[in-house]
């Protein structure tokens, strides 16, 4: 990349298989190592319902805000590598299924891409409460896809997304 400023990105953590806060905040400090991708900011943890597939357990969700020298994709592909470390096996998986950690890419500065690997924005961002809800905790004047995200919040249903307390 020539661009040698780190770029900021919004990142979304989720899984409902195993003792989900604890992979979860592992998923964390596995991606943020301080170095290529720095941790700025961390959403409570919340329970949700499942979304899509609606026959498996609540999911635990979250969300961090990053500085990354990585490029788009290279921040994928770690993503992507944090997930199978913490025993993801996308072969085994329905799409929406149960799995132990999934990282989706929420927003990457403002960059729009659509390739079949990464869209930016996250395409289904603003129909999912346990993203969004997380989110506006942390970055409500975040703008994606010029929408700020505290108004986006606001019009969704999230009756049913609960905010946890910190684990100890
Ligand atoms: P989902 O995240 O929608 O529950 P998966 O985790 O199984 O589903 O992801 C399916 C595919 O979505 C991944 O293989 C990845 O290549 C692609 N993808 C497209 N855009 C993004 C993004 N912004 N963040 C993460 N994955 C993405
Ligand atoms: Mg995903």
């Amino acid at each position: 990349m020539s661009d040698l400023r780190p770029a900021q990105a919004y990142l979304a953590l989720g899984g409902n298989v195993g003792d989900s806060r604890a992979i979860l905040a592992r998923a964390v400090a596995l991606l943020c190592d301080g170095d290529m991708v720095k941790l700025i900011a961390r959403s409570s943890d919340y329970r949700t319902p499942p979304w899509g597939v609606e026959d498996q357990p609540p999911f635990i969700n979250l969300c961090i805000a990053i500085e990354t020298s990585l490029d788009p994709r290279d921040l994928l592909a770690r993503a992507q590598d944090v997930e199978r470390q913490l025993g993801r096996d996308r072969a085994k998986e329905k799409r929406w299924g149960p799995r132990t950690a999934d990282i989706d890419i929420v927003a990457y500065n403002d960059v729009r891409l659509r390739t079949p690997d990464l869209t930016l924005p996250h395409p289904r961002l603003f129909e999912r409460a346990f993203v969004l809800v997380p989110l506006a905790e942390m970055a409500p004047n975040l703008v994606v896809a010029g929408r700020r995200i505290s108004e986006a919040v606001a019009k969704i249903d999230a009756d049913d997304i609960e905010r946890l307390t910190p684990l100890a």
